[in-house]
């Protein structure tokens, strides 16, 4: 992509009116633009890294085992008074009024809706298990929207929905959600841990919620520091076995966040290793049974022949919010760093002397190079100041920075900076692209 022809508004001033790093970097590096309170409009480079996020869910349920569809965002109040939440929700909810008088809302969650397509179709055991996702957008009229995407009142989500025969087989539904999740976030370069959650009336130890410790954080939570230290499953990890050891292993060491506190067990573990620290719930997971199956008659043939309501559980993750979370947790005094998997560029490359017939020359071959070798490039072509050019890179936080100006290239070479680490090196055009290549593709 050149820059010339990008839409990349920057803004040179700090907005006064963001309190936190990863909306201020956020606005700043022209991702996103406020249309009301808590409402967003993705621009290119947002969109971009959205997109990117979105994919490695994809995968990563996929791996897991879940169907991806779309449910509408606009929903028939209907369902809801089936499940009796039309009226428990209150005024989170978006109401609308159709011109036929008919009550819909925007969702705020799928629960009753995917109920519904389930009972429509699915009768028998033999069609089990089974799990539906869908990435859609939520809307949820929030108190105090806040923070820029972290808190938003409309907010992509993904959630998805298993349904089992019974709760043995719930709660392997359950263990591969709990699994997925722990890859997805270590594939975007964060350290989720899985805390301990509220059930509310089903009881149990399947709710957790994935929180990334960050100091911004709205959730206080306690968590032992062996947690820091576990290794995530490997690609390669059979969801169809049995992954309760995995699941044990990480809801062993203590973590909890302050609802469901203990001071007590906290207490117990050896000073050294108690952590107290602020998070942001990125995910969450929770086994409700027959919660809504009972209440929506969706049934389903045992092998024996009688009928009994599916076991059910939802597992949401915050895709956009992950944005706000992801620079947090990777971001310094210049901007943000993206880690590769979801950066909106891999590389961006600057020419510092637009016109002149080598520096274009070379930066042109280079930039055609890269795009063919698969990396997603960023080319800043226009005549701006360095200094400017420099700063709007080191804002929006592309893995690399490959610079060709005049005197360099009279050597036929590049200077290449890694924008995590700052080191730079002079390369040749096809050191440039070797290295290139080997760390990102
Ligand atoms: P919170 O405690 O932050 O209000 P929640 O517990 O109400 O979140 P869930 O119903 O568990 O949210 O939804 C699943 C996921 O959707 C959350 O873990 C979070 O990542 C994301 N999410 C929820 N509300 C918002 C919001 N207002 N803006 C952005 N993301 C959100
Ligand atoms: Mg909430
Ligand atoms: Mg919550
Ligand atoms: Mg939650």
């Amino acid at each position: 992509m050149r820059l010339s022809r990008y839409f990349l508004p920057i803004l040179k001033e700090t907005p006064k009116e963001a309190e936190i790093v990863s909306h201020r970097l956020m606005l700043r590096a022209g991702m996103v633009r406020q249309q009301s309170a808590g409402i967003y409009s993705w621009l290119p480079l947002g969109l971009r890294v959205l997109r990117k996020i979105e994919r490695i869910v994809e995968e990563e349920q996929a791996r897991a085992g879940a169907v991806q569809l779309l449910m509408p965002t606009i929903q028939p109040a209907d369902l809801w008074r089936e499940s009796g939440r039309y009226d428990a929700y209150g005024k989170e909810m978006l109401r609308i009024t159709d011109r036929h008088e008919r009550d819909m809302l925007f969702g705020p969650t799928n629960e009753e809706m995917i109920t519904d397509i389930f009972r429509s179709s699915v009768r028998s055991y033999k069609d089990l298990p089974l799990n539906l996702y869908h990435i859609q957008w939520k809307f949820r009229d929030e108190v105090r929207p806040r923070f820029g995407v972290m808190r938003g009142r409309e907010f992509l989500m993904k959630d998805a929905y298993s349904f089992d025969i019974d709760k043995e087989s719930a709660r392997h539904a359950y263990n591969r959600m709990f699994v997925s999740y722990l890859r997805t976030f270590e594939r975007m370069g964060l350290q989720a841990i899985p805390m301990k959650a509220d059930t509310g009336p089903i009881g149990g130890d399947m709710s957790h919620e994935f929180i990334i410790l960050a100091s911004t954080g709205e959730s206080e939570v306690f968590l032992d520091k062996a947690l820091l230290d576990l290794d995530t499953p490997a690609a390669d990890t059979d969801f169809f076995a049995d992954l309760s050891p995995i699941v044990e292993a990480w809801t062993t060491p203590y973590a909890a966040t302050d609802e469901m506190h203990d001071e007590t067990a906290f207490g117990a573990i050896a000073e050294d290793r108690r952590v107290s620290a602020r998070g942001i719930e990125v995910g969450h997971i929770f086994y409700f049974g027959t919660k809504y199956s009972d209440a929506m008659n969706a049934k389903v043939a045992t092998s024996e022949g009688t009928e009994v309501p599916v076991h059910m559980g939802s597992y949401g993750i915050g895709v956009s919010r992950l944005l706000g979370a992801l620079i947090e947790a990777h971001h310094d005094d210049d901007g943000i760093i993206w880690p590769a998997s979801v950066a909106p560029f891999h590389v961006g490359l600057v020419n510092l002397k637009a016109g002149d017939a080598l520096t274009d020359g070379a930066c042109e071959d280079l930039y055609a190079k890269l795009e063919a070798a698969g990396i997603e490039v960023l080319y800043d072509d226009t005549d701006g100041r360095a200094g400017a050019k420099f700063a709007t890179m080191d804002l929006i936080g592309l893995p690399f920075q490959v610079v060709g100006g005049p005197r360099g290239l009279k050597d036929g070479l590049f200077e290449v900076k890694d924008r995590a680490t700052g080191e730079k090196e002079m390369l040749s055009p096809e050191a440039t692209l070797n290295k290139l290549v080997a760390a990102l593709t």
